[in-house]
């Protein structure tokens, strides 16, 4: 059996060790939640009081200019691109991720024309459907949304398909698409595709541009770790840039926004999708979570969370068998993302005594409990000690508190 002194030399050896020290995280807590809200970057503490200090204070309306503000969306997304395969001016940052599919799927949908078909899978993240159901909804166009099975996905694409909308990892069991085949099948009969990326990038390379992807959209705060809310990206191929027509045709989008002209035109380039002012605050503190990537390999990035992944499973299989857990994930790290789901009966009351205990994941329902990888601040020795103390839960029936079978607003 593996003990912690191996998982100890297994962080000696990790190319990412290093990486942990960019990090602020509590002491005697192992963090397993950073697919839900990502750990925060040392640097955005002094890049938040750098703009309370200076730039919002004293330089007020000038940081626009002065301080990069007006920029900051752009330059944010350049960087994003390198992390998703992208060029620097397909990509940049805007709204949620939830506003963001709402543009995209819009902009698809008047590409696609006359076709009136969404599909999209069953096992997306719910926002994902919600939008798509508010779009059909409200559009009135005759549109028609088909919410399939997600391993049956391809069967429905045809003819008259007009957007094939997913989720790279499936946020509750952790399984991955193969982007690069899932493109090609849907865009073979004339759909656009566009993915949504919030629980991969960051986690694994992405190669947007080699495999011919449409449109996508990911998250900001959590494996970015751009902070609690941060803006959304989104990406079009450049070849769409010059054919979308987006609906949230606010001033930021606009040709010159200075102008206060009355008549909408659309900026050339990714910055069409632009619509309000953005969030500086938040912005900032994705610029840091960004930061960190700078240099780093997403290959090695990958090949961490891919051990880290397996020795979670590899210890639980060994110290926790017989207690009813069951795993959801894939046990192939290949068809897997970054974290580790796994059932048992009592999942949330289980959870709520790890976090008791220091270790923090999340429960989604219906039973399944969640585990992040995160190898820029994740150590093995970590993962080791996460699954000792999810033994010692399950051996001595600490979960079986009355104030752990009660479910708080956020889970
Ligand atoms: C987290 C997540 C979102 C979040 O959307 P918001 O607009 O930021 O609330 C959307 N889609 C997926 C797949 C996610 O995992």
């Amino acid at each position: 059996m593996l003990d912690k002194s191996h998982c100890i030399s297994m962080d000696e050896a990790s190319r990412l060790s290093h990486l942990r020290e960019s990090f602020v995280l509590p002491e005697e807590t192992i963090y397993m939640n950073g697919n839900s809200l990502g750990a925060m970057p040392k640097g955005a503490r002094d890049r938040l009081l750098r703009l309370a200090d200076h730039e919002w204070s004293q330089d007020l309306i000038q940081s626009w200019n002065k301080n990069d503000w007006f920029v900051l969306t752009s330059f944010i997304g350049s960087e994003l691109a390198k992390l998703a395969g992208a060029d620097p001016d397909e990509v940049i940052v805007s709204d949620s991720t939830s506003v963001n599919l709402f543009k995209l799927v819009i902009c698809a949908l008047n590409i696609n024309k006359p076709r009136k078909k969404i599909i999209t899978d069953n096992n997306n993240f719910p926002t994902d459907i919600y939008i798509l159901q508010g779009i059909v909804n409200s559009l009135g166009l005759e549109l028609e949304l088909d919410v399939v099975e997600s391993n049956d996905v391809l069967s429905h694409v045809d003819t008259e398909t007009a957007l094939v909308v997913l989720s790279q990892v499936n946020y509750r069991t952790s399984e991955l698409f193969n982007m690069f085949e899932m493109t090609q099948a849907v865009q073979k009969q004339g759909a656009l595709i566009l993915w949504d990326l919030s629980h991969s990038c960051g986690a694994m390379p992405i190669q947007l541009n080699k495999c011919n992807v449409d449109f996508a959209v990911c998250c900001g705060y959590k494996f970015l770790n751009g902070g609690p809310g941060a803006p959304a990206f989104l990406f079009v191929a450049k070849k769409w840039q010059s054919k979308i027509d987006q609906p949230l045709t606010g001033w930021m989008g606009h040709r010159d926004p200075f102008a206060m002209s009355t008549d909408y035109e659309p900026a050339t380039g990714i910055k069409q999708l632009l619509t309000g002012t953005p969030p500086i605050a938040s912005l900032v503190c994705l610029a840091e979570g960004v930061s960190v990537f700078n240099g780093l390999s997403m290959d090695d990035v990958l090949s961490e969370s891919e051990k880290m992944g397996d020795l979670f499973i590899r210890l639980v299989d060994e110290l926790c068998a017989g207690y009813g857990l069951s795993l959801v994930s894939p046990k192939d790290s290949k068809k897997r993302g970054s974290h580790v789901a796994y059932q048992h009966e009592y999942a949330y009351a289980v959870m709520q005594a790890l976090i008791k205990k220091g270790v923090i994941g999340d429960f989604r329902v219906p039973n399944v409990m969640r585990f992040a990888i995160t190898p820029l601040y994740l150590r093995y020795q970590d993962i080791w000690e996460a699954v000792s103390i999810l033994k010692g839960v399950l051996e001595n029936e600490d979960w079986n508190k009355k104030e752990y079978l009660k479910m708080a607003a956020v889970t």
